[in-house]
Formats: structure tokens, C-alpha cells, sequence
């Protein structure tokens, strides 16, 4: 058995009941996206008392935390702002007092995405106590309003703080598997005019209803055709909101629009799902349609306002990157059995890392991405969280 191995593990272990602790933490302090200026708090004590050799905050609000200074930079990312928590007459218990019940942590944000962090600090704990980094400058980022727009704070690390990682792994769930990529996404906006006049007599004007309806059955035909890729399967295109204007509820209406949500599998691009929503635009017989991709603008908790276009590029790890290979045989070491390597559903901040940038990128992280976003609902014996006790999923072989 390879000794270095064996210690990760043998370490892991012992530092078990910390590591439960801080996630507890982590989820008793809410953090939603542009408020997670109590949650970066907790991180940088954690990440002081694990031995980090620099903690900062980024002008976003983002954490980035430091091991080492070699000359390779790789990075780990966690993003730490969570959803709401919904009805919470649909939760058995307060989704900010987390409780533990076999072997797993219940509450918001547990699995999307506060275990990831968690379980890095502690890496970096273990990291450096084994001296396992001769070579590297590792960054452990816990990042804010992922939840909003998806890699906003890695474009902010990349282009304002000049992070230059050749390589990054994310830890939003992966069931503990390896994952090489997701689908894109896009939020796309069409809007049609029309000309007003009274209801009475509606062959005076040109309802824009009507014609925004006619686009709309044109883009579910449109997404009977998008196409299908072998590993990341197919692109899709939904009418998720539509709106109209009319001077009175008397009167035809002289404007309206529909919101898409656009996934963009391997191939498919900005300009290629614009053309075809125009397309389909024309085929409605609405040549001059307004079609555009939509802007986020929200301000951080920093007050930092850093606009972008809600455009998020596919990504994928080619199969063979040696990257992949070194991570599958450190994790076959690890834990004792060969990873799954698969691919997220949902999209991550890798949108804007190896999407827009190019940077090869890895998802490892606990909890499985069905349980992201949803509500929980525990048997009535469940105990509270303290004293904690845990019982990992794998069993070290
Ligand atoms: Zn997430």
C-alpha cells in the first residue's frame, strides 16, 4: 500500500469530527448569493486556524486562501452562496440548524456546495502537515453568487485578481465521482411589436401576442431539433416567461416577449443558438424580432457591481488529458476503488474557467447533485447536531 496514501486517509479520519463541525457551521450561517459576507468570515478563521500561508478577500468578496509558493498553480473552488430555502413548511426541521442521522449532514447548502468547502480547508490542512506540496501554489477559493451567475467570480479572479491556475477542481457534488464537464447555458430574450388599438375592433391593429405565440411554438419545434451529444447528451430550448403590454385590458397589445433558457451541448455556441432562435423568429413570420442575450448587473455584498452576459460556455475535459489520469489514480489510491467519471447536469463556475478561459478543470466533491437546491425532510428520531458523530460512505480498503 502506497504509505502517502494510507497517511491522507489515516489523517482524513482523525480530523473527521472538525471537518463536521465546520460544515455545521458553514450551514448555520446563511449565505445567500450577494449576502455571504458572514459565511467568507467563518472561512477565514477556519482557514487560519488550518495553517493557510495567506487568507484574503477578493473585491467581489470571494475568499481565497494560500498553500504554498512553487512555481505550479492549481487551484480548488468552492462556491459558499446557497439558494433559499423555500417553504419552510416543507423542511422536518430548520434548514439552518443542521442535523446529522446516518452518516450525513442535513441541512441548506450542505451538498451545494458547503461540503466541498469544508472538505478543501481541510486538504489544505492535511497537505500541509504530511508536506505533500514540494512543487505548488495552491489557492483554495470560496467564491460568492455562483448561485446567480454562474462563474462571475472566477472571470473576477481571472481578469481583475490575475489568478493563473493551470489547472482547477471544483467541488460541487459529483456523488464523490469524477465529473469532466457540463452543458452550457443561456438566457435569451425575444421581443416583438405590435400596433395598439381598441378591443372592440381588432382588425384596426396587429396584436403582438399573436405573434410573440407563433415564435413560441416555433422554438418548441426548435428544440425537437437541437442537437445530441454522445457524452453530454442533447441541447434544449424552453419558454420559461412571457410578457405583453397593451395601453388597457380593452385594447390590443402592442408589445410582448418571451425569456428562453437555452443548454448548450458540445458544439453549439452564442452565435449558433442566436441564429437559430432569429430562425425561428422568421419561420413565425417575424423577420424583425428582437433577439438578445440578457446582462446580470446585480452588486456583490462588497457593493462591487461587475456586469456580464448571462452566456455560460460548455465545457469538457477531453478523456485523455493527463490531468484526469493523475487525478483517477490519486483517487483509486485514496479510496481503495476506481472513480465513476461522468458529468454534472446543472452548470458550475467551469463555465467561465475552462468554458470562457480554456483552463482545464475537474469536478470532486460530496453529496449528490439530486439533493441540490431541494428541500429535506428527516424520520422524527432524528438527533441535532452536536455532540457529532459521522460515519463516512467509503470504506477505506
Ligand atoms: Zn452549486
Amino acid at each position: 500500500m502506497n504509505t502517502t496514501y494510507h497517511a491522507i486517509r489515516k489523517r482524513s479520519k482523525e480530523l473527521q469530527r472538525e471537518i463536521v463541525r465546520f460544515l455545521t457551521d458553514l450551514v448555520r450561517t446563511p449565505s445567500f448569493s450577494s449576502q455571504e459576507k458572514k459565511v467568507i468570515q467563518v472561512i477565514g478563521k477556519e482557514m487560519k486556524k488550518a495553517g493557510f500561508d495567506q487568507v484574503r478577500i477578493d473585491g467581489l468578496g470571494s475568499i481565497i486562501g494560500r498553500m504554498g509558493d512553487g512555481p505550479r498553480v492549481i487551484a480548488f473552488d468552492a462556491h459558499i452562496d446557497t439558494v433559499y430555502a423555500g417553504d419552510r413548511q416543507q423542511w422536518s426541521f430548520d434548514p439552518f440548524q443542521p442535523r446529522i442521522k446516518d452518516g450525513k449532514i442535513w441541512g441548506r447548502g450542505t451538498v451545494d456546495q458547503k461540503g466541498g468547502m469544508a472538505a478543501m480547508v481541510y486538504a489544505g490542512k492535511i497537505i500541509k502537515e504530511l508536506g505533500l506540496n514540494d512543487q505548488f501554489t495552491i489557492y483554495f477559493t470560496g467564491t460568492v453568487m455562483e448561485e446567480d451567475c454562474d462563474g462571475l467570480c472566477w472571470q473576477y479572479l481571472l481578469k481583475e485578481e490575475k489568478l493563473k491556475p493551470e489547472f482547477v477542481v471544483i467541488t460541487e457534488p459529483t456523488n464523490l465521482n469524477i465529473y469532466r464537464g457540463h452543458r452550457g447555458r443561456m438566457e435569451i430574450r425575444v421581443e416583438v411589436k405590435g400596433r395598439s388599438c381598441h378591443g372592440s375592433a381588432p382588425e384596426r391593429g396587429d396584436n403582438a401576442i399573436y405573434k410573440i405565440a407563433r415564435i413560441a411554438l416555433e422554438i418548441e419545434k426548435l428544440n425537437g431539433r437541437l442537437r445530441k451529444d454522445r457524452f453530454l447528451g442533447k441541447g434544449t430550448v424552453t419558454v420559461t416567461e412571457a410578457r405583453s403590454s397593451s395601453p388597457s385590458l380593452c385594447a390590443v397589445a402592442d408589445g410582448a416577449g418571451i425569456h428562453l433558457d437555452r443548454r448548450l451541448t458540445a458544439g453549439e455556441t452564442k452565435a449558433s443558438a442566436l441564429a437559430e432562435v432569429r430562425d425561428a423568429a422568421k419561420r413565425a413570420g417575424c423577420p424583425d424580432a428582437k433577439v438578445f442575450v440578457l446582462n446580470y448587473a446585480e452588486a456583490a455584498y462588497t457593493g462591487k457591481v461587475y456586469p456580464t452576459e448571462k452566456y455560460y460556455p460548455t465545457w469538457v475535459l477531453e478523456e485523455k488529458s493527463p490531468y484526469l489520469k493523475d487525478a483517477v489514480a490519486a483517487y483509486t489510491g485514496v479510496l481503495g476503488k476506481a472513480p465513476l467519471v461522468d458529468k454534472w447536469t446543472f452548470s458550475t463556475n467551469g463555465v467561465a474557467i475552462a468554458g470562457m478561459k480554456g483552463i482545464p478543470c475537474l469536478g470532486l466533491g460530496p453529496g449528490n447533485e439530486v439533493y441540490a437546491h431541494a428541500r429535506m425532510r428527516l424520520a422524527p428520531s432524528s438527533t441535532s447536531a452536536a455532540p457529532p458523530r459521522f460515519t463516512p460512505h467509503w470504506s477505506p480498503g
